[in-house]
């Protein structure tokens, strides 16, 4: 049977605006801007006031962000780092990759950090907290790993690589700590056309710093201040970010109304578990960057929707990153995190979906189960 929904469809992110993408690509080479400029400084203003922190840098992408935020607050050899392995290898391998260990936490029920475990896990070398607002959730009971974090005198640095816009009562995924990271990946909710990202802070002195580090970590005048690496965002990404940040609200509007006809679609199957729903006016606001379900036979359901036309995912084929055997996590056992991947599944959820698409995968799924 021929695809009837795609998990995410790349050529039509391009092609719903491409008049408009194109005038954007075309001016801005003309202009031979290609790297930093004037684009990246206005994004960089935009995007820090859409997301309700002093500061953001653009970056390369979300993995270097990462990496910039451990290797500017001075982390490295003989540190811990607290953090889970239900997420992108990425979280993990910027922990290893400053020389530090990172230290494993289960998730709860929202699929996220469980704030619970963490004071379990802390030792006398734990230096940060990073946790991940995975799936475009800040995690729950967020207000008490800030607490957790401050009591213990640790940075917190947020993956919110997959959080754009979301918030818990009110604040923006990425403000939590000392520096959130967010990924502008093409899939991703504010998506360029290639690898791009960004770190938000209120901390003047290290988004100084950060903002040097980025660029060889050399000063406006050419001084070099610190050691840094390339990591510099592109003009032409930038300045279509700035454009999509124009619509970004109707984008997060459209991901929240699929959810909710999800929701409404499946919540009579006992056989699968789902999200928390979209809510009016609680203390989350989700913004659905994926739609993880956990469901009994997964592995039949997946191969029923792909011969009905429907394709799913498997986030990140399938494994905590603890689970990766040439990554050497072999004696680390995190039961939750383990028992959520028999069962998980993601399901298309994109703005460009149709309700008549998104009726069908209820559909497909509701067939399987009957
Ligand atoms: C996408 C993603 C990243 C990496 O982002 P890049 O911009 O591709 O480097 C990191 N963490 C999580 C949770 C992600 O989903």
């Amino acid at each position: 049977m021929e695809v009837k929904v795609r998990f995410f469809d790349y050529p039509r992110q391009f092609r719903e605006k491409e008049k408009e993408f194109m005038d954007i690509i075309r001016e801005t080479f003309s202009r031979g801007s290609y790297i930093l400029g004037q684009e990246v400084e206005r994004f960089e203003q935009e995007f820090a006031s859409f997301i309700g922190a002093r500061h953001a840098l653009a970056v390369g992408n979300c993995t270097d962000g990462l990496l910039l935020c451990l290797y500017a607050l001075g982390i490295g050899r003989g540190d811990e780092v607290v953090t889970v392995s239900h997420t992108f290898v990425a979280t993990v391998e910027v922990i290893v990759a400053v020389g530090a260990k990172p230290v494993f936490v289960d998730i709860g029920d929202d699929h996220n950090m469980d704030v619970d475990k963490v004071t379990g896990v802390l030792s006398a070398n734990t230096k940060a907290i990073m946790p991940v607002q995975l799936n475009g959730r800040v995690c729950s009971n967020m207000d008490a790993l800030v607490e957790l974090a401050d009591e213990r005198g640790l940075f917190m640095i947020e993956d919110a690589a997959q959080s754009v816009g979301a918030k818990f009562k009110g604040k923006g995924a990425g403000t939590f700590g000392i520096a959130g990271c967010f990924s502008f990946y093409p899939a991703k909710l504010l998506g360029a056309f290639g690898d791009a990202g960004a770190i938000v802070t209120d901390d003047d002195d290290l988004a100084d710093k950060l903002r040097m580090m980025r660029n060889h970590g050399r000063s406006a005048d050419g001084d070099i201040k610190h050691w840094g690496m390339n990591s510099r965002m592109d003009s032409v990404h930038a300045a279509i970010l700035i454009y999509k940040l124009g619509f970004i609200g109707a984008m997060i509007r459209r991901r929240r109304e699929i959810a909710g006809l999800y929701h409404e679609g499946l919540s009579g199957i006992p056989c699968i578990k789902l999200p928390p729903p979209p809510v009016e006016g609680g203390d989350h606001f989700d913004v659905f960057q994926n739609y993880e379900i956990e469901a009994e036979g997964r592995d039949e359901l997946r191969k029923f929707c792909e011969e009905n036309g429907v394709e799913t995912a498997l986030p990140w084929g399938g494994k905590g990153v603890h689970q990766f055997e040439a990554l050497g996590f072999g004696g680390v056992k995190l039961p939750r995190t383990e028992e959520f991947f028999e069962k998980a599944l993601m399901l298309p959820l994109y703005p460009e979906l149709s309700d008549e698409q998104v009726a069908y995968v209820v559909d497909v799924v509701n067939r399987f189960y009957a």
